[in-house]
């Protein structure tokens, strides 16, 4: 399988989870509030034999009226219109932003040919809780979607893509297992964000269950190693992705 990383840039968020622009060689990391973590926002693609999946949508931003997503894509020689597939770890605004053209219900899905992979529960629970921590109105295009296929906890699609309600970042986050041949891609959106808090062991305040959290994350390191699985980190500033080579 191809993996192709879409980085939309890195970024410092804090308490006030507003995400600033982050440029290493002019600023300074001292200067941010204190307590800032330093994120990339990184959505995927990843090319299997059957499809063309992307795994969160990234922040949604345009450039003269262009998707940044979209450009993204398209630097990397894909037309939007050949994405099969929107896997959603979850609808944080940082990971949602692009689901649709614009806001509102008429809003066009971003990925016409796609189909959208979203756990009921998450839709639901974005409408409910409201702004602090998603943005309603660019998701209210999934709702009563015929592409938006809702999914009511564990499962499969197509024989090679499971997928699982983890929920420790948030109540009804969920995470993929990507499987072809021997390869084993995982995405665990916001419950394996970055490299670092696969290998150190802490309670992260920005999980909503940060001991079950702290829990996967270890559990899921520990597997990865012993099947070879290749971990997509969405977070981080320094490695895309690392693959394990697999015990004997
Ligand atoms: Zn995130």
């Amino acid at each position: 399988m191809r993996i192709i990383p879409l980085s939309e840039g890195t970024f410092t968020i804090d308490q006030t989870k507003r995400l600033v622009p982050f440029d290493a060689s002019s600023h300074q990391l001292t200067d941010r509030p204190v307590g800032s973590l330093l994120v990339e926002i990184q959505p995927f693609v990843v090319i299997t034999s059957k499809d063309v999946l992307l795994l969160d949508t990234g922040l949604g931003l345009k450039k003269e009226g262009v998707l940044q997503l979209h450009r993204n894509l398209m630097d990397n020689g894909i037309n939007p219109g050949e994405v099969t597939k929107v896997l959603l770890s979850h609808l944080h605004k940082d990971h949602a932003g692009a689901v649709g053209m614009d806001e509102g219900p008429a809003a066009e899905l971003s990925f016409p040919h796609a189909l959208y992979y979203v756990q009921r529960a998450e839709l639901d629970y974005a409408f409910e809780k409201g702004s602090a921590s998603f943005a309603p109105a660019s998701l209210e295009c999934l709702r009563g979607n015929p592409q938006v296929q809702l999914l009511d906890g564990n499962g499969e699609t197509d024989g090679y893509i499971r997928y699982e309600v983890t929920g420790a970042h948030s109540p009804h986050h969920q995470a993929f297992w990507i499987q072809e041949e021997n390869e084993i891609i995982f995405f665990g959106g916001d419950e394996a964000p970055q490299l670092q808090q696969m290998k150190h062991r802490f309670v992260a305040k920005y999980d909503a269950d940060g001991k079950k959290a702290m829990e996967l994350r270890r559990k899921w390191w520990q597997l990865g190693e012993v099947e070879g699985w290749t971990f997509l980190f969405y977070h981080d500033v320094k490695h895309p992705s690392i693959t394990f080579p697999g015990l004997p």
